[in-house]
């Protein structure tokens, strides 16, 4: 895939981390702190992967993703939802809106980069790059 990950998330923190995390395995990351920024930046930077928080203030990344994947420019890019472990249902629902995979809030700094990268190897949406 393309090394260029682009993170929707809107809590500073979480955006530190996981940057940080990324950065750290050769991932170029481009933050972005609401959904509709995210929805831009995906079809102007053709992002090999989008990271989607799903408890944005305003639209939230069911709306995210629903929106990515109706516009013919970013609809092949995949996503993998990034949310709280307390809300039930996230993970059927993060799928159903298109995503190829689902991580549980907190991430687990051992594991988060991996589990990105076994969600894209067994996806069968991947583009090449
Ligand atoms: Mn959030």
């Amino acid at each position: 895939m393309k090394k260029k990950i682009l993170l929707i998330e809107d809590n500073e923190q979480n955006r530190y981390l996981a940057t940080f995390l990324l950065e750290q395995r050769g991932y170029e990351v481009i933050p972005a702190v609401s959904g509709p920024l995210g929805i831009k930046l995906a079809s102007q930077i053709s992002p090999g992967l989008i990271l989607l928080d799903i408890q944005l203030p305003g639209m939230d990344g069911y709306g995210v993703a629903a929106a990515v994947k109706s516009d013919p420019r970013s609809r092949d890019i995949p996503i993998v939802a990034v949310t709280s472990y307390a809300m039930v249902g996230d993970r059927e629902n993060a799928l159903a809106a298109g995503c190829i995979g689902y991580i549980e809030k907190p991430i687990n700094p051992e594991t988060f980069v991996t589990e990105i990268e076994c969600f894209l190897l067994s996806s069968v949406k991947e583009v090449a790059p």
